[in-house]
């Protein structure tokens, strides 16, 4: 008997059947390709900023504990991304983190975690892992939020917890203000409004993290040039922030990602930048895919587009040519009906979208 077969039967007896029965994220390796697959900036920082980052984490006090209450990081936060000041501000290791100790914080087990359906599949990961239940609230068969069965279900389940990503990933769609406050009326736990790509749509709830009575508002600085530093931040009412802390992790912001944000922000200018150059980018992009043949292209706020293949190749063809040409898209067709057909690509620099194109040409063309 082997180790492995040993392990095997223990390991039947002992993780959860719902996590045996789970594949793991899978991140594929992406060296030597355009990568379109995961929405991150393509723009890399100047080196000048690169040089104030070495110097920071370089100094940073690797046998210490990271400080416990990273005031001068609140405080530039705050100032680089119009958190008010009466908000409470929490921060994460990425906001997948913060995305989970919402649903700790709130949920019992058997408690319902509800969102728009397809969105961000980590919100249903996560609330399964807490034990929690999840209800996705199908969109419309043109990808919009549909507010008539989101306010059924709402009063159906009472969810302890609503995620709204504002824009949505991965159909890109952004949700009506006045919708978005029905939500806000009708929920009768928390709303998180997911803001990841905020940067790409232009409109926020930002401003009012400190007064809605039941909604706190979730960013990351991943969609816009730091992905690699896996930081997140939740703002909202003190009183709701401070339940939410106690799930927290003592020490979750480790010292080298604090050097590196107080290296980074002050230049913050300039990541606003690089997301205006993306945001510019996008709708000649749309543009010019949705004039190849059998393409539609989704409407999108975000930093990506939503594109569905209905001629003569499928999208998991398409997908396996780009793929082979070496430039990496994600492939949603089979996740949820609602995107059959779909793949979603992350809008890259302009040579990379050129060489999107120049493949897609090739490939529907023969
Ligand atoms: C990418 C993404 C996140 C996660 O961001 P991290 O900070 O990298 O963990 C959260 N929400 C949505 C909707 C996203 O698309």
């Amino acid at each position: 008997m082997t180790s492995n077969d040993s392990a095997d039967g223990r390991i039947a007896q002992t993780v959860r059947a719902h996590v045996r029965a789970q594949q793991a994220y899978a991140v594929p390796d992406a060296t030597g390709f355009i990568k379109l697959d995961a929405m991150e900036s393509p723009y890399a920082l100047p080196d000048e900023v690169r040089a104030e980052v070495a110097r920071a984490v370089a100094a940073a006090p690797l046998n210490r504990y990271p400080e416990g209450n990273l005031s001068a990081l609140r405080a530039l936060v705050r100032q680089a991304f119009g958190v008010p000041a009466e908000a409470g501000l929490l921060f994460g290791n990425g906001s997948d983190e913060l995305i989970h100790l919402v649903i700790q914080a709130c949920c019992e087990p058997g408690d319902t975690v509800l969102s728009p359906w397809p969105s961000f599949v980590y919100f249903d990961i996560t609330a399964r892992l807490s034990h929690a239940r999840f209800v996705g609230v199908p969109l419309t068969a043109e990808l919009g939020l549909d507010l008539p069965a989101m306010l059924a279900a709402i009063a159906q389940h009472r969810p302890k917890v609503v995620f709204l990503a504002l824009p949505n990933n991965p159909t890109g769609g952004l949700w009506r203000d006045e919708d978005v406050q029905a939500i806000l009326d009708a929920a009768p736990g928390l709303v998180v409004l997911d803001e990841a790509y905020q940067p790409f749509a232009g409109s926020t709830w930002m401003p009012r993290a400190a007064d809605l009575p039941n909604a706190v508002v979730l960013r990351t600085v991943s969609k816009i040039g730091l992905a690699g530093l896996r930081f997140g931040y939740l703002a909202g009412p003190a009183a709701w922030t401070e339940q939410i802390d106690k799930v927290r992790p003592p020490y979750n912001l480790g010292v080298l990602v604090q050097a590196a944000l107080h290296a980074v922000l002050p230049h913050k200018p300039l990541l606003d930048e690089q997301a205006a150059r993306l945001r510019a980018d996008r709708g000649p992009l749309a543009a010019a895919l949705a004039a190849l043949p059998g393409v539609r292209v989704h409407d999108s706020a975000a930093n990506f587009l939503l594109v569905r293949f209905s001629g003569a190749k499928d999208a998991n063809a398409v997908h396996l040519e780009l793929k082979t040409r070496k430039i990496l898209v994600k492939n949603f067709s089979s996740m949820h009906p609602l995107l059959s057909g779909c793949l979603r690509i992350s809008i890259g620099a302009p040579d990379e979208n050129a060489a999107l194109l120049a493949a897609l040409h090739d490939i529907l063309s023969t």
